[in-house]
């Protein structure tokens, strides 16, 4: 039952949902939590914790069964998100692997490649991770340099990747590289490289402002022998496939924003009762009471929306211009209400012993990673303005082509 400040919410409401729920719930208290700080201190979950969740079904929740996934629709990997989010368990990257790395293979690998890769992702012996950006490029993907050379039946791959998400702890990384230099965008394809390649090498995880508990790594790649059957779907298809993927990426991140605001606001509303000054609790300030009734209101507007997409999301519905909505708006709300919730809690507030001081450092990433908020709004003005984009486009080609005739 949801309380009367809480919306009821239908993406979650079967019986089915309520005990996944519970097991999701145990394993986070069980198996992360009591860990997190050691974690911590070493910057990377251990492997114990992926097995667990493999053990449990929680990393190929909408994978096909005969793959050794549950089969379920998203609507529960949306669940295991938030409640990781609401619990401030940064770790492990259980959407990293399990909602971005694993339906890359599943949508665009060969039979072999999901035979091989699939059933140990699902059980948490194979991790996962996914290489996109590089030292000199993020947001313009089309920039990669990471070069795959073709040599027969397989590539030998040079370049560098950074700030990958569970690069250190991973087996394999989706690496997306040129094949082409000549041809752009069209000339981007993602392979599959397994960590104990030689050649392949990787930084020690960075010390991050937030997720401290997750692992983020350079990976080096110098003449690292790749099979061609590592290749995923065909040459050239790596930029549509990585945009026809970033809809469900862009999700992840809102729904782990909606989960963290409503566990700082669950946090906040114990402190502030818990907390005195001037004979009274802080809860008793209209301050404390007006702040704290605006998150609950951002956040319950916030989810309505969130929710909504998700149901497109499991229809097959979602656009990529709402997924970018979704994320910029969720991920803004998020870093402006957890400050508001972190301001209740004074200096406290600013210990890391306290949650909530882990909630806002683990918020601020939200608005940069998985493309970053400005690049969501450029996104979503294309749309708006798709007329003048394309006779951009088209004035561009023309003057291309007159330049060359010249
Ligand atoms: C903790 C963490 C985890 C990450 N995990 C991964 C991962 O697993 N895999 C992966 O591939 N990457 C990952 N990233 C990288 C992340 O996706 C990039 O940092 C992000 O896309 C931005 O790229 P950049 O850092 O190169 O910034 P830049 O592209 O250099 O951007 C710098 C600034 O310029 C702005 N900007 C750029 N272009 C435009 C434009 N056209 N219009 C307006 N403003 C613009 C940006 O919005 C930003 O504010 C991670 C990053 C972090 C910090």
């Amino acid at each position: 039952m949801s309380k009367s400040h809480e919306l009821p919410r239908k993406v979650y409401a079967s019986e089915e949902h309520a005990m996944f729920k519970k097991t999701v719930e145990e394993y986070f208290k069980n198996y992360v939590l009591p860990f997190r700080e050691q974690w911590e201190k070493q910057g990377y979950c251990d492997r114990e914790a992926w097995l667990k969740a493999g053990e449990l079904g929680l990393l190929g929740i909408t994978l096909d069964p005969k793959y050794g996934g549950l089969g379920l629709d998203f609507s529960y990997a949306a669940l295991v998100i938030e409640e990781q989010a609401r619990f401030g368990a940064a770790s492990p990257s259980i959407s990293m692997h399990s909602d971005i790395v694993i339906p890359y293979i599943e949508k665009h690998g060969s039979e072999y490649l999901k035979n091989l890769y699939l059933p140990k992702c699902a059980s948490g012996e194979l991790i996962g991770s996914l290489a996109m950006t590089e030292p000199g490029t993020g947001s313009d993907v089309q920039a990669i340099k990471t070069f795959a050379e073709d040599k027969g039946d397989h590539y030998i791959l040079n370049g560098s990747k950074t700030f990958i998400t569970i690069g250190y702890t991973s087996d394999f990384t989706i690496v997306a590289c040129k094949t082409d230099k000549n041809k752009g965008f069209k000339g981007i394809s993602l392979l599959i490289v397994d960590a104990n390649s030689t050649g392949f090498s990787k930084g020690k995880p960075f010390v991050k402002l937030g997720l401290k508990s997750s692992d983020t790594c350079e990976l080096f790649f110098e003449d690292v022998m790749v099979p061609k059957e590592n290749l995923l779907g065909s040459e050239g298809q790596g930029f549509i496939q990585m945009m026809t993927e970033l809809p469900r990426e862009r999700m992840t991140i809102a729904l782990g924003a909606i989960g963290a605001v409503r566990g700082a606001l669950e946090q906040t509303v114990v402190y502030t009762q818990e907390r005195r000054a001037f004979k009274k609790p802080i809860c008793g300030f209209q301050n404390t009471q007006f702040k704290l009734a605006e998150v609950a209101t951002q956040l319950e507007v916030s989810t309505a929306f969130v929710d909504r997409c998700t149901e497109l999301l499991v229809e097959g519905n979602l656009t990529p211009e709402l997924a970018s909505m979704a994320k910029y708006q969720t991920s803004d709300m998020q870093c402006a209400m957890i400050d508001e919730c972190l301001q209740l809690f004074g200096g406290y507030g600013y210990i890391w012993e306290y949650p909530i001081a882990r909630y806002y450092g683990d918020a601020r990433v939200q608005r940069i990673y998985g493309g970053t908020n400005e690049i969501m709004k450029l996104m979503i003005s294309r749309s708006l303005f798709s007329n003048y984009f394309r006779e951009l486009k088209a004035n561009m080609r023309a003057n291309k082509q007159a330049a060359v005739s010249n």
